[in-house]
């Protein structure tokens, strides 16, 4: 195991560690990672969730397709990837009623508990802080303007392809000329954060706030992240116990 279990944070046992963590990770002399760039999603993870997206999922595709696209996507429903061969008028309308659920959370947004605190530890050490998200530009700005939190890179659903394509998350580590093992993306979705993560070699974080993901319907699914946390307010902890974080 390239990873030393923290007290504050289950971790994952990875049945196939990449190649990545394992040629910079010297596990076997017990040396950390470097980690030189933190990478996060918005809704859900830097932000409380205050979008329904079942609810979005029901109103874009009707309640009975909603349940069949459900059962046949247990990790979750990709509703950007769904639409994407729909008519366009088709496509126009579905876009609406997103960006009004969209729009409304906007309306309602908090930062969430340890997301200032823990920028703050972050910039301390001198470690950068990006962001993906799959929400629209506006969002980002609102999010910018509000908190007085800056994250750059900040791709959101402008930048294609979007998450889970690794293509942001290297689009930023190229960015901050670093290689994505020295980076760590956190987000509250397996299916978008984790599986963008993973894909493009980096340390991937679940934030799992209400244990959702313990759940026995994802103990068939692949995709496993290297770290578990139920608040960011553990991310701190973890980080130290698990990375070298000297500049
Ligand atoms: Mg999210």
């Amino acid at each position: 195991m390239p990873l030393l279990i923290s007290r504050s944070a289950s971790v994952f046992l990875q049945s196939r560690p990449s190649m990545a963590h394992f040629s910079t990770t010297s596990s076997s002399i017990g040396q950390k990672a470097r980690l030189r760039g933190v990478v996060f999603d918005m809704d859900g993870t830097l932000t409380v969730p205050v979008i329904d997206f079942p609810a979005m999922y029901k109103a874009v595709l009707g309640e009975e397709e909603y349940v069949s696209v459900r059962s046949k996507n247990p990790s979750g429903i990709d509703i950007l990837h769904y639409i994407e061969n729909w008519s366009p008028e088709k496509q126009r309308k579905a876009f609406e009623i997103i960006t009004d659920f969209e729009r409304q959370g906007l309306d309602r947004l908090q930062i969430m508990p340890g997301a200032a605190e823990l920028c703050g530890y972050l910039d301390s050490k001198k470690i950068r802080r990006g962001l993906i998200t799959r929400n629209i530009k506006a969002a980002v700005d609102l999010f910018h303007k509000r908190f007085g939190i800056v994250f750059s890179p900040a791709l959101s659903r402008e930048f294609h392809p979007y998450k889970p394509d690794p293509a942001p998350l290297l689009h930023i580590c190229s960015n901050w000329d670093v290689h994505p093992y020295e980076v760590i993306m956190i987000g509250d979705s397996l299916k978008d954060d984790v599986a963008c993560g993973k894909r493009a070699g980096a340390f991937t974080c679940l934030l799992d706030e209400t244990g959702r993901y313990d759940s026995p319907e994802f103990d068939t699914v692949d995709l496993k992240p290297d770290f578990k946390v139920s608040s960011l307010v553990e991310v701190h902890s973890l980080l130290e116990a698990n990375f070298d974080l000297t500049p």
